[in-house]
């Protein structure tokens, strides 16, 4: 799933039958979230309703509902045309990180106020289902020593 000849985060083969990953986008360490969403980026060039559409007609429709499905769930898919990779972006960023306080373990971390981090009195730990979830800010904590 590594693609050296371009700087995309990935590509989709479609006659190879196969999507890449660029490896350096897994080892930058970015959030997860982006990680997914460019998985399903490529996967969904790789429908073949999808397929010779580009970034238009119905991969843009599916890339719309897809993001529009998962705003609201702790986990946020957003589906959109991706630069090329800059990673310096992922270093000293602001990172939030969501803490349940009725497990006491680190649950993910978010890279952007997303309505997770904004409502998070709202949203129910995945583990647990407690309500008790709390953003603290970890932009100097490698996300490794979370646990996460
Ligand atoms: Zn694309
Ligand atoms: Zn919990």
């Amino acid at each position: 799933m590594y693609d050296k000849k371009t700087n995309a985060y990935g590509t989709c083969r479609y006659r190879e039958h196969r999507i890449t990953i660029h490896k350096n986008f897994f080892l930058c360490c970015p959030d997860l979230d982006h990680v997914r969403s460019v998985i399903a980026h490529e996967l969904l060039h790789s429908a073949p309703c999808c397929y010779r559409e580009g970034h238009k007609g119905k991969w843009k429709i599916y890339a719309k509902e897809f993001t529009e499905a998962t705003k609201d769930y702790i986990h946020h898919y957003t589906i959109q045309r991706t630069g090329s990779m800059n990673l310096a972006n992922y270093n000293n960023i602001t990172k939030y990180g969501i803490y349940c306080q009725n497990c006491n373990k680190w649950i993910d971390v978010r890279y952007k106020r997303t309505s997770v981090i904004k409502n998070i009195d709202e949203c129910f730990c995945p583990c647990c289902g407690a309500k008790a979830l709390k953003v603290i800010d970890v932009t100097n904590k490698d996300i490794r020593e979370l646990g996460l």
